[in-house]
């Protein structure tokens, strides 16, 4: 599961490098294409927390509320 998280993040990356232009795509990246392999990463992330019996909303909840305590300081 780790590795696939790993090869979606990697698909992420690549979007995001041929929409900034780092990388001449061999096909135009798009919006719609980042969309979709953000939520392969997101799925993957979902899964890991399944198997391990991590509620991730509570988790994900907990986490934004510790960096807008940091940001507010
Ligand atoms: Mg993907």
């Amino acid at each position: 599961m780790v590795t696939d998280l790993l090869e979606e993040a990697g698909e992420v990356a690549a979007i995001v490098k041929g929409l900034e232009g780092f990388k001449p795509p061999e096909k135009p990246k798009t919006k719609e294409m980042l969309a979709t392999e953000l939520s392969d990463l997101l799925y993957i992330i979902f899964v890991i927390a399944e198997h391990y019996g991590i509620n991730l909303e509570e988790s994900f909840l907990q986490t934004v509320n510790d960096y807008i305590l940091r940001f507010i300081k």
